[in-house]
């Protein structure tokens, strides 16, 4: 019930100006996000990945409007994979890439600047050893973005590419998608997407979820299954034993600051688990997603307001 309003603060300047002055608000963000700081995106990867994680940074920011900010999260990102291969930490951590951060919203131009900028941070990670990964954004973006990602490949062929299940056309993108080398982060889409293109109720997510599921692991490339869902994480692991798909060839990803125990879990079988890791100043719009997918969080936030 209260997903859609606070989908919809996510997007609003008012909104975001209210909840960053709210006093509880800091505590309850560092509990999703590794801090403001490069030193500090690195210091958790460097614990995450002393505990056997995996990475993927997300240097936060989204729905840039200005040339000048697209191109400087580009150079915050080959800051950060400067960073990761000087610490040797480039073998375990790779990053993730919003286009609407790198300049897709810049007008007529905006589609040639975020494939500039988003290459200049393939070549960054390619120089460090590692891979980037494109995060998916609301609908109006996903041709754009799968586009922008084709194009990359050409140069990058391990680039990365989310797919989101309550889409109606990601069974066809995943067929796409799931050819030798590819790499295909599934999760089910934290966005506010209208019925012609969406399902709805998370019955019908799930049960394309599985669909997604099954294609990816039955193809080629190499699947990140995004998931908390305990029943997609059971799923999961018996489509790989269907396929015989070794512990190698696929991997589970979960956010930050979420089910750290059944991370450690996943770790403890043996499979990859790669944690979603966001730092940055711009949290404003990753918080509230986060928000609006769990009602405890939520709680946690209203309760600590009270107190105050
Ligand atoms: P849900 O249906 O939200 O939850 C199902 C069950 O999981 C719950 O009933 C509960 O048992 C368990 N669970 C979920 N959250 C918690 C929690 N906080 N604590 C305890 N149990 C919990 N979305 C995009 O639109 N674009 C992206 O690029 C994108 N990238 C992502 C990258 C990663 C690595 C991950 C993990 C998610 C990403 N998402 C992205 C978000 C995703 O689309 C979902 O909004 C989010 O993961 C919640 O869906 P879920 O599969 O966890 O299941």
């Amino acid at each position: 019930m209260l997903r859609t309003p606070l989908l919809a603060a996510a997007r609003s300047p008012r909104a975001r100006a209210v909840v960053q002055q709210l006093p509880p608000t800091r505590a309850l963000v560092e509990r999703f996000v590794a801090g403001e700081g490069l030193d500090d995106a690195v210091a958790v990867t460097d614990e995450l990945v002393g505990a056997g994680r995996r990475i993927t940074l997300d240097h936060l920011g989204e729905d840039t409007r200005d040339a000048a900010q697209a191109a400087e999260t580009a150079a915050a990102y080959e800051r950060l994979l400067g960073a990761l291969k000087e610490t040797g930490l480039a073998e375990r951590a790779e990053v993730s890439v919003k286009l609407s951060a790198v300049g897709q919203f810049l007008g007529a131009d905006g589609e040639r600047v975020a494939l500039d900028n988003a290459r200049r941070i393939c070549a960054a990670a390619a120089d460090a050893g590692t891979t980037v990964t494109l995060d998916m954004e609301d609908h109006t973006t996903t041709d754009s973005t799968l586009g922008i990602a084709r194009e990359l490949r050409a140069d990058f062929p391990w680039l990365g590419v989310v797919l989101q299940a309550y889409l109606h056309r990601t069974e066809a993108d995943c067929a796409d998608f799931a050819g030798p080398g590819s790499r295909v982060r599934l999760c089910k889409g934290a966005y506010q997407e209208p019925a012609s293109v969406a399902y709805q109720s998370k019955r019908e997510v799930d049960l394309s979820y599985v669909r997604c599921l099954k294609q990816l692991m039955r193809g080629e490339g190499y699947p990140m299954v995004a998931s908390h869902d305990p029943r997609m994480i059971r799923i999961a692991g018996q489509l790989a034993q269907w396929n015989n798909r070794k512990a190698d060839t696929f991997e589970y990803q979960m956010l930050y600051g979420i089910r750290p125990d059944e991370q450690q879990r996943l770790v403890d079988t043996g499979a990859t688990m790669r944690i979603y890791l966001p730092y940055g100043g711009e949290w404003y719009g990753y918080f509230m997603r986060r928000l609006a997918e769990r009602p405890a969080n939520l709680t946690f936030f209203l309760r600590a307001l009270a107190t105050k």
